[in-house]
């Protein structure tokens, strides 16, 4: 029998950052987690990975006390002995001070992603950085490249209310999988196919669970997108469904455009893509026919290095129809744009030197090894302090990572809630809590609702905040800035007022306060984002980063990917599983057994080929390395096209190697990003 229910966030990166109900069984324990009914985006629903959080909530195997290695790096608890944490802490700030000593501050290098998406919580770790002049993080293991893409057209990070989806006739999921990794989107889906009738379309390189649901599946091969998106412009240009009142009022070099796409025909389509020309041209026509057409982009497709560029093209379709004019029409990426909250306090960005280096944090592994590339003429990195990441699982070139991190002159620090792959390699571990306990405030990129979280129980053992360590090593590294002597609350307050936000008393049940944009700025009748308020058909790529050079201006297929080859004959993609989400969830053993055991989806021809059945064992490999899984024939993708889903511990592979050994760390034009479904790689019987 619940205490009581309280409410929280979902912390997870996952665009839906619901709106939770949380049972609390006692101060100290929590039940099932359930939907927010009264959230009118997250409407009663989570994914099971979260309703069942207190599986990892309270698992044995959470950390439940600084530890210090003893051992070997890589060897797990046997290598730790317990410290207190004031003895921890000392040791850390020891470490980084020497280290400083010896190399200068931007020797240093904190580290962290998305394990929580809280601001506090998360972006905390910043506000030491840049007090003491730490080398600073270049974040591209997930969005810049769709950014990237999303702003060349639009020029700001926003786009339709989700909840107009509900008022569609016709939703497009490009290049997503909601699914499984953002059950929410479903949600409004199903409400649009029940009550209009709604059309729904995915376009994935292979037969998702998302779409098995929808009415019809585009299945591009991975990197080809950008060709499909011009064939169904060709067609929408040539058979009259251009609005052309819209496309001069609201757009720029759209007579460009059309003269560009002449000859991206469907055929043309077709022989890039291996989508056939006939479902190319049928999907124009119903898109092209439909009005109120709502486009929910995804990030899959933009993991590769032209990713921005295919974002970009399938961007410029509802600014061709005008679908951005009717309600439930338009586009939705992630809703960044419309939130508003200034980060100088939470992220000490008044403290920033511009002169210190960043490093692109998906070549973590080249900087550990110190490649001349990333490092130039600078220190090598000898003290990590990493919070919310795992980069020995999620980072390309997996190989290099682990190299890096057994060096002997390394000191690494792990913030951590479990004894991660990263954390093993760690000289200091130190124990965090869960979003369940802790303060922080969250916005969501897939809807528009801004969420303050209170703790809901005490935290486990000896588990303490991020705020809290970044804080305390603060104070013993001398680092001055106001925000190090506030709380998580105070933090949240002020940067409310300094962002001219309403303070958390106004938020709803002190909870949410709703974003959503006026219907015109929304859907950009009052202009896009840019300078001259018009979607632009010319991506001003080197506005938008500086690896622009490959990329045209115009939307096209840009053929810089990992392409087969004789050698290479596979294209491979690395996208998540529906248990997993990302690394965080693959420590809870529910999760792992649903998903069985990593394997390869490829296509039955292929199999054949290859003189396999399901259940071989099948080595994958190319010129960073090979790694061993189970072999499965899918008939849902095209022949050359392998799926491994994951992401596992390296420890469930065969050789303790996963699949990221195989991702290059090659970055993702304009701006970097990582490449996670750009790899050719070679299969046979292992
Ligand atoms: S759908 Fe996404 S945001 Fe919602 S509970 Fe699951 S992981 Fe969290």
């Amino acid at each position: 029998m619940p205490l009581d229910n309280a409410y929280s966030v979902c912390p997870h990166d996952c665009p839906s950052t619901c709106a939770l109900e949380v049972e609390r069984l006692d101060e100290r324990t929590v039940g099932r987690i359930h939907g927010a009914r009264d959230n009118p985006y997250t409407a009663g629903v989570v994914c099971a990975k979260v309703a069942r959080y207190a599986e990892r909530q309270h698992h044995p195997l959470r950390l439940s006390t600084p530890l210090l290695r003893t051992g070997e790096k890589g060897a797990g608890f046997d290598a730790f002995k317990p410290i207190s944490w004031d003895d921890a802490l000392d040791r850390v700030a020891e470490e980084f001070m020497r280290a400083v000593q010896r190399y200068g501050s931007e020797t240093v290098w904190p580290f962290y992603y998305a394990g929580t998406m809280g601001l506090v919580q998360r972006d905390g770790i910043n506000r030491l950085r840049y007090a003491l002049k730490y080398s600073r993080q270049h974040s591209t293991f997930c969005v810049t490249l769709a950014d990237a893409g999303w702003n060349a057209g639009t020029g700001v990070k926003r786009g339709v209310s989700p909840l107009e989806i509900a008022d569609s006739d016709l939703v497009i999921v490009w290049g997503g999988n909601p699914v499984s990794t953002q059950v929410n989107v479903m949600t409004h889906i199903t409400k649009a196919r029940r009550e209009r009738g709604a059309k729904f379309v995915v376009v994935d390189p292979y037969r998702t669970p998302t779409a098995e649901a929808a009415d019809i599946h585009l299945m591009p091969k991975p990197g080809t997108d950008g060709a499909v998106a011009c064939g169904v412009m060709h067609v929408l240009f040539k058979e009259g469904f251009a609005d052309r009142a819209y496309l001069a009022k609201y757009t720029s070099d759209a007579a460009a455009l059309e003269a560009h796409l002449a000859t991206r025909t469907p055929e043309w389509a077709e022989a890039i893509s291996g989508v056939p020309a006939a479902e190319i041209a049928d999907f124009a026509r119903l898109y092209g026919r439909t009005k109120k057409s709502f486009l929910r982009v995804g990030y899959g497709f933009s993991r590769s290095r032209n990713g921005a560029a295919q974002l970009f093209a399938v961007t410029c379709l509802p600014a061709v129809t005008g679908a951005w004019q009717h309600k439930g029409g338009g586009a939705l990426f992630a809703n960044a744009g419309i939130y508003g909250v200034d980060r100088t306090l939470i992220e000490g960005l008044d403290v920033l030197d511009p002169g210190t280096r960043i490093f692109d944090q998906s070549r973590i592994g080249p900087v550990l090894t110190g490649d001349k590339r990333d490092l130039g003429d600078g220190p090598p990195v000898t003290a990590l302090l990493i919070q919310n990441t795992n980069p020995m699982v999620v980072a390309p070139e997996t190989l290099s990572v682990r190299e890096g991190f057994r060096r002997s002159d390394l000191f690494t620090c792990v913030h951590e809630q479990f004894m991660t792959e990263t954390a093993a390699m760690a000289d200091v571990v130190l124990p965090a809590t869960t979003f369940l306990e802790h303060d922080d405030i969250y916005t969501g990129g897939g809807h528009t609702f801004l969420q303050i979280a209170r703790k809901v129980v005490e935290p486990y053992a000896e588990a303490r905040t991020n705020h809290y360590v970044i804080t305390d090593l603060a104070r013993r590294l001398g680092a001055q800035h106001r925000g190090f002597g506030m709380t998580e609350m105070e933090i949240i307050a002020e940067s409310l007022r300094l962002s001219g936000l309403p303070g958390p008393d106004s938020f709803y049940q002190g909870r949410w306060i709703d974003r959503t944009l006026p219907f015109e700025t929304a859907h950009f009748l009052d202009g896009f984002g840019h300078a001259d308020k018009r979607f632009h058909f010319k991506a001003d790529w080197a506005s938008l980063g500086p690896l622009h050079h490959e990329l045209p201006a115009l939307p096209d297929h840009v053929d810089i990917i990992d392409k087969a080859d004789a050698e290479h004959p596979f294209r491979m993609m690395a996208p998540p599983a529906r248990s997993f989400l990302n690394s965080t969830f693959n420590n809870t053993p529910s999760g792992v057994a649903r998903e069985g055991k990593p394997s390869v989806l490829i296509h039955p021809d292929d199999l054949t080929a290859l003189g396999l059945a399901t259940g071989d064992r099948v080595r994958l490999g190319n010129r960073l390395g090979s790694v061993v899984v189970n072999a499965k024939s899918f008939d849902g993708l095209q022949r050359g096209v392998l799926v491994v889903e994951g992401i596992w511990p390296n420890a469930a592979y065969e050789e303790g190697l996963g699949i990221n050994v195989l991702i290059s760390a090659d970055p993702g034009r304009p701006n970097g990003g990582g490449v996670f479904h750009d790899t050719a790689v070679w299969a046979r019987a292992a």
